[in-house]
């Protein structure tokens, strides 16, 4: 589907975990060619992602076969400085969403990446210093230097999307937000009614709370976790994953999930759940086992 003239693909690859799945450099283009073969063409980055170590990881791969550049769609973040120990000058977790910062990051990803352009930048995390005009420059900068193609941002309320889009001269192209049956907050605060409102696609990010779902015991995850295989055997999924996946995206805002894990057999069974359709009964089921009451 065409948003904005940005096209992700069904499912995007998340590599924020990427420094922890211990592979080398041959194994990471395996997994990124598998994904492409999968038909998951959009790949999920940010400056910070592992210390800054992921966009490096993923480079050093795609420096091996560099042709399936062209294949895929590159999506980085920036605005977020976190302290280091070993940075005495960065002694507290902050936002810079300067112009200076932009390009400069933006550079920094371009070169860890190896490419010469990113399909998509977003603002990571609305900075409440974010000066919009100051953003909207640098964008056009990015842009007419063929650095950027498109932008967008994550996390943002739908006052922080209006007032960046409404000084930007390209549309924004998502808003990279946290959807699950554990965090349900976007779908009731406007920001995925926004995304229909705009015919743009959110992307959705940790539908698996992180992976956190599994090894909870507390009476939301047991309630979820119950409900969840129940209707994994109604719908013939493979694994209580599938169903939450096929929630995400029966929204109508059309959410393109981000997977998040490094094992192939958990990539295929998320890409695997689009033929899993649930009802309306079921999706409110998973709505009701979330919350703890049934919608009034
Ligand atoms: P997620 O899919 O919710 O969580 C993935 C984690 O869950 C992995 O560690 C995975 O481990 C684990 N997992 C999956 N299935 C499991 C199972 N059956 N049992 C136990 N563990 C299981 O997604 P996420 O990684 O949190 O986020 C996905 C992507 O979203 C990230 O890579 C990043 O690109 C993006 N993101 C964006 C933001 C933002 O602010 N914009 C924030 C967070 C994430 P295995 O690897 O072992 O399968």
């Amino acid at each position: 589907m065409n948003t904005a003239h940005f096209t992700f693909s069904e499912f995007v690859a998340g590599f924020w975990r990427l420094d922890s799945w211990d592979m080398t450099p041959v194994q990471r283009l395996n997994l990124i060619e598998q994904y492409l073969d999968l038909g998951v063409t959009t790949m999920d980055h940010a400056d910070i992602y592992g210390q800054y170590q992921c966009e490096t990881l993923f480079g050093e791969a795609l420096a091996l076969n560099p042709a399936i550049r062209q294949k895929m769609q590159l999506v980085s973040k920036c605005g977020i400085k976190p302290a280091f120990d070993c940075r005495p000058e960065r002694y507290v977790n902050h936002y810079d969403t300067s112009k200076a910062h932009i390009l400069a990051s933006v550079d920094n990803s371009l070169k860890q990446l190896k490419t010469d352009y990113l399909d998509l930048l977003l603002i990571h995390r609305p900075d409440p210093l974010m000066d919009a005009d100051e953003v909207a420059e640098a964008f056009n900068e990015l842009k007419q230097a063929g650095k950027v193609l498109h932008f967008g941002v994550s996390n943002f309320t739908n006052a922080q999307f209006s007032l960046l889009a409404s000084r930007v001269d390209a549309p924004l192209v998502t808003n990279q937000v946290e959807i699950s049956p554990l965090v349900m907050n976007s779908l009731h605060d406007g920001t995925l009614d926004l995304c229909q409102q705009q015919r743009i696609r959110p992307m959705a990010w940790s539908c698996l709370g992180g992976g956190s779902l599994f090894g909870r015991t507390d009476p939301q995850a047991t309630r979820l976790l119950q409900t969840l295989a129940v209707i994994a055997d109604e719908v013939g999924a493979l694994d209580i994953s599938q169903v939450i996946y096929a929630w995400v995206r029966m929204l109508p805002s059309k959410p393109v999930p981000i997977i998040g894990s490094g094992n192939i057999d958990r990539i295929n069974s998320a890409i695997a759940s689009e033929r899993i359709t649930l009802d309306k009964q079921q999706w409110f089921s998973i709505w009701q086992a979330s919350t703890g009451h049934s919608v009034p």
